[in-house]
């Protein structure tokens, strides 16, 4: 596939292949973009935002609404494409599908809803014979770079807002999962969006990102992926907006009233859904000493009866990782906590790029699987013998994007609630569970900002005020 610049789908010699990770086959070339490409992207949106800029609520709304329906029609498709360059099995794929589908409709939806207010300009003296209001304008050019574990709803997360705000776009998506972004863009063009109004850039992060973020033309840089690559890219990024979406390590506590079947069944789905790489995947269950032994064996019975391997399978549970190379660190991490004490309930055993669901009790407080985010398949079980212990335990990494806590409590319920320290708090749901209209991001490492169609609407834009001294009135 090609790459989207000035207007025109565009080859380079230097190509990256796309590669399924299940079997290694490649299913598709890119180009690779470089710093020239770079320059004509900037170029390119720069004038492309004074169309954007111009274009009336209703257009942009328009083209919103035909881009889902155009995906919806073809949710198949863009399932497998989800599936094939990804992680995901067919049936995690058609759930991203659809929910790319709400995720641009309601970015539609949004823009209709972008208001200002009046001000009361005669609240302080002197302001007696002003009138006037602030109205939110888009901000210009947004760069949008994207991770690989969703790669239609995050880069739609990101297209629709900007679009809907009337921004122009320079996306980035990660390249191991370019494919499903560029039919997302197709889509858009197919609705009606003037090219100019967005460029797609493939190629290498560490090559084009610092040009990309480190110009003065992008004005909000709208960034999904690693603590690592955002620390770069906000060192980097000068005087403009920011929006982080971060990793996290989410805990759940699972007191000892839970719904105990419920607390399972959501904990294993939230634990190894896409393979375990998901930034609200469940890492770190605080399980109440009353129930730990019934809630492990459970939890490992249900682990163990998981079916993984080949994605496009419709009874298949979970495919492999990304890369085999992201599946051996995952094997190196866990050799690691187990070299420092901890026991492995089941799994922990890799062929190629596909890692076991894996659980891990006694894990030492500096195992990586503790203190890090793992973004793969395993999950970490600890005894708590009080509340105050569950929530400074769960407090306590650098992290903090949603958590969760199975009770039927509402004093435990609220407390939790209150204390932990995060960006959403689930009740009696895993950590893995997001409304993409929400208000989503997190706090400390987690994060910058927030996502959620109304909420990345008011990140993208900003007030501008407009008065009137009317002397005579
Ligand atoms: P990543 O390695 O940080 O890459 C994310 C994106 O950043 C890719 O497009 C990558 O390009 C690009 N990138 C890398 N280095 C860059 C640089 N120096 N300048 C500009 N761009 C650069 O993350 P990932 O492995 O794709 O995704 C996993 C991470 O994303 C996890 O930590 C996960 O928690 C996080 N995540 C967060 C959320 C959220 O909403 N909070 C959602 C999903 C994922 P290349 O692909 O070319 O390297």
């Amino acid at each position: 596939m090609k790459m989207l610049l000035n207007g025109e789908w565009q080859d380079r010699e230097r190509k990256i292949e796309v590669v399924d990770p299940f079997d290694n086959t490649v299913i598709d070339t890119i180009p690779a973009g470089d710093e020239k490409d770079v320059e004509i992207a900037l170029d390119s949106a720069t004038r492309g935002f004074e169309i954007t800029r111009r274009m009336t609520v209703y257009e942009r709304a328009q083209i919103l609404f035909k881009t889902a329906k155009i995906i919806e029609e073809r949710l198949e498709e863009f399932a497998t494409t989800i599936a094939r360059e990804g992680s995901k099995t067919i049936t995690e794929a058609r759930k991203e599908a659809s929910r790319c589908v709400n995720t641009i409709t309601c970015s539609a939806e949004e823009a209709k809803r972008i208001l200002g207010e009046t001000i009361p300009w005669d609240s302080f003296p002197g302001g007696e014979k002003r009138k006037g209001y602030y109205y939110r304008f888009p901000i210009g050019v947004i760069l949008a770079i994207t991770p690989f574990n969703d790669p239609l709803n995050l880069v739609a997360h990101k297209l629709g807002p900007a679009i809907a705000a009337g921004n122009s776009v320079i996306l980035k998506p990660a390249t191991v999962t370019p494919l499903s972004a560029i039919k997302l863009v197709e889509a858009m063009l197919e609705a009606g969006l003037p090219a100019p109004a967005i460029q797609l850039i493939t190629g290498q992060g560490a090559r084009i990102g610092d040009p990309l973020v480190s110009d003065g033309r992008v004005r909000m840089i709208s960034f999904t992926g690693g603590v690592e690559a955002g620390k770069h890219i906000v060192a980097r990024a000068g005087i403009k907006k920011i929006g982080m979406e971060l990793g996290s390590d989410s805990p759940v506590i699972v007191w000892k009233d839970a719904d105990m079947k419920l607390a399972v069944e959501s904990c294993v789905s939230g634990a190894f859904w896409a393979a375990g790489q998901n930034c609200i995947g469940v890492q770190r269950l605080l399980v109440h000493k009353d129930i730990y032994d019934e809630f492990k064996n459970k939890f490992i019975e249900r682990t163990g009866s998981y079916k993984i391997g080949d994605k496009m399978k419709e009874d298949t549970d979970m495919g492999p990782m990304i890369t085999e190379a992201e599946a051996r660190r995952v094997e190196q991490w866990v050799k690691e906590a187990e070299e420092k004490g901890a026991s492995i309930l089941i799994g922990g055993g890799r062929d190629g790029a596909l890692y076991q669901p894996t659980v891990l009790e006694n894990v030492s407080r500096d195992a990586s699987v503790h203190c890090e985010e793992v973004f793969g398949p395993t999950v970490n079980l600890y005894p708590v013998d009080d509340l105050e212990e569950a929530i400074k335990e769960a407090n306590s990494l650098p992290y903090g994007l949603l958590a969760a806590v199975f009770t039927r409590d509402i004093e435990v319920a609220f407390k939790a609630a209150y204390e932990l320290d995060c960006g959403g708090v689930m009740i009696n749901d895993s950590t893995d569970y997001r409304l993409d209209s929400m208000p989503f991001g997190g706090v400390k490492y987690s994060g910058l900002g927030r996502e959620g169609l109304k909420f990345s609407l008011q990140e993208m834009t900003e007030p501008k005020v407009i008065c009137f001294n009317l002397p005579g009135v």
